[in-house]
């Protein structure tokens, strides 16, 4: 789990998780699982007028409860991003 395309940020019960000082197997591979499929699909992905790249945030109350968001330089690039997802 190493250097991300995509900028991502979990945040389980309210604490920020950095996904690589995990430590439980089952969960690093949980996360990997998740930032990998939305690299898949959004990939190298900009704003057709900023140039930005979207930003993902997974949270949720639990690591089996992950909720993903998508924040981006406007809602052109959030609504793009969240066609391909
Ligand atoms: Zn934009």
């Amino acid at each position: 789990m190493s250097g991300f395309q995509v900028a991502f940020a979990f945040e389980v019960n309210g604490e920020a998780i950095d996904p690589t000082k995990i430590k439980d197997a089952k969960i690093a591979k949980q996360l990997d699982a998740i930032v990998e499929s939305v690299v898949d699909k959004v990939g190298d992905l900009r704003c057709p007028e900023h140039s930005e790249a979207p930003k993902f945030i997974c949270s949720g109350p639990s690591f089996d409860d992950l909720n993903l968001e998508v924040q981006g330089c406007c809602d052109k690039l959030v609504d793009i991003v969240k066609a391909v997802l």
